[in-house]
């Protein structure tokens, strides 16, 4: 009995030490208590001699002073703080495990505005938020070795409160999870006193929509369940399988912010959105948001996408199909699903850069919304012409479904993002290759206004 218990332990022991051979090179303990997450890290160097690691990441909302989260730093090794430049410097000689030890505090404030609470680690007494690159330190390496190696996180037993680790849905507190370093670094963190998980199983896929549910806010679990429970399948019906095993969504209200309905951001396997108010999907810009967001697990972003300088397709088709999809399993009328497209044409009709050919979108894309919102109007009318179009041309015997999945099924076979011409050749399976090669070059490439005859039915 003895005997075999060492077996099982060994066994378990191996299993958080490494997966296949590799050893696991940053060992994390949190203990999360109100107001403060302390975070015990036992690296292993990668590098010789040193190792610089950074601490949070400026491109998202551009705050420099994002190190002041990070307090009580200890070592078993020398250290160095670059504060402007949010880096630590960690010196050794031996390749032996370097004992670090820092705490995670909220210096969010009111005057972030969105940034701030999207971006900065928030901890109060009742709830922890944190992106993954503003708990853990990020390797100053090559980022495609991150993919390389690994990390384990270990969560102390008795948080303060339940949280949720977006690498690892199911993990318990005490459990020891181990990843690779690269999914760890693109992740998201929370937990609340309040916190609420739903769970659902759909097509090999387990989606986790994780709320912040109490007794005050309790009709927002049904409001936004009867949302997903039908937007899921529709999606799902439209799409088919999907690589990957699980997917989060994250909502919960801002904290300070009541001037902004929505704001959201994407991380590995998931998607992130504080909204303002105590409802979510108070109106239709918010569910079309969510739904546009949620979109993207299969379009614009890795399954289905057209390589860069291609927004029209990458976000307009998004649009697009997330309205087509909305109609379909009714969460906006038909009547509203063809306003939209009719409010599209409108908006680019007046948009007066409407006529900027297609690669030179980006060199003004920040300049102002008027280049911003160029590539999604224009995708998502061309997309509804391409609907209407194979509907004529095969007198309803295929759909713009079939289209896109016809799309998928080559992104699949090629495994890398899709070109221009990609698209061309899938097109002209449903419409004639002149036609479809003639309009992708004008009304996309050069930026000729689609006319309207070509979308809407007479
Ligand atoms: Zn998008």
């Amino acid at each position: 009995m003895k005997k075999l218990l060492y077996g099982v332990f060994l066994i378990v022991f191996i299993f958080n030490q490494s997966i296949s051979g590799i050893p696991v090179s940053f060992l994390y303990k949190l203990k999360i208590e109100p107001g403060i997450m302390h975070v015990n890290l036992e690296y292993t160097p990668i590098l010789s001699d040193s190792t610089t690691f950074k601490y949070g990441n400026v491109f998202y909302g551009g705050m420099k002073d994002l190190l002041n989260s990070m307090v009580n730093i200890h070592s078993s090794a020398q250290f160095k703080i670059d504060s402007a430049g949010s880096r630590i410097t960690f010196y050794y000689h031996e390749k032996t495990p370097v004992k670090i030890s820092y705490d995670i505090v909220d210096t969010h404030k009111p005057e972030h505005k969105v940034v701030g609470e999207m971006f900065r680690p928030i901890i109060t007494n009742d709830y922890f938020f944190s992106l993954s690159h503003t708990l853990f330190l990020t390797p100053d390496i090559d980022e495609k070795l991150n993919g390389r190696l690994l990390m384990s996180v270990t969560l102390q037993k008795k948080p303060a409160f339940p949280m949720y680790f977006s690498f690892a849905p199911e993990m318990k507190p005490g459990q020891t999870v181990t990843l690779k370093l690269s999914d760890g670094l693109d992740a998201l963190i929370t937990g609340a006193t309040d916190l609420h998980i739903e769970k659902r199983e759909m097509a090999g896929i387990k989606n986790y929509i994780v709320l912040r549910i109490n007794k005050n806010n309790s009709y927002n679990l049904k409001r936004f369940m009867d949302y997903f429970d039908t937007f899921l399948p529709a999606m799902t019906n439209f799409w088919g399988n999907l690589n990957g095993s699980y997917y989060t969504l994250v909502a919960s209200s801002f904290l300070d912010i009541k001037y902004h309905d929505i704001s959201g951001t994407a991380f590995n396997s998931g998607f992130h959105v504080k909204f303002s108010g105590d409802t979510i999907l108070v109106n239709e810009t918010v569910l079309i948001t969510i739904s546009h967001e949620i979109m993207h697990r299969y379009i614009g972003t890795g399954c289905v996408a057209i390589d860069d300088n291609n927004q029209w397709f990458n976000e307009g088709f998004t649009d697009y199909t997330t309205w087509y999809l909305l109609s379909q399993c009714g969460d906006i009328t038909a009547d509203r699903f063809n306003q939209l497209v009719k409010e599209t044409f409108e908006q680019l009709s007046v948009n007066p850069v409407r006529n900027t050919p297609n690669d030179e979108i980006m060199k003004h894309f920040w300049e102002n919304h008027n280049y911003e919102k160029l590539p999604y109007n224009r995708g998502a009318l061309f997309a509804a012409y391409i609907d209407k179009r194979i509907t004529e041309l095969s007198n309803g015997t295929a759909t713009f479904r079939d289209f896109m999945r016809s799309l998928k099924t080559l992104a699949e076979e090629k495994k890398k993002l899709l070109t221009v011409d990609d698209f061309i050749s899938t097109a002209s399976k449903y419409i004639p290759e002149d036609e479809i090669r003639n309009s992708v070059q004008k009304y996309i490439i050069q930026g000729e206004m689609i006319p309207e005859k070509l979308i809407f039915n007479q």
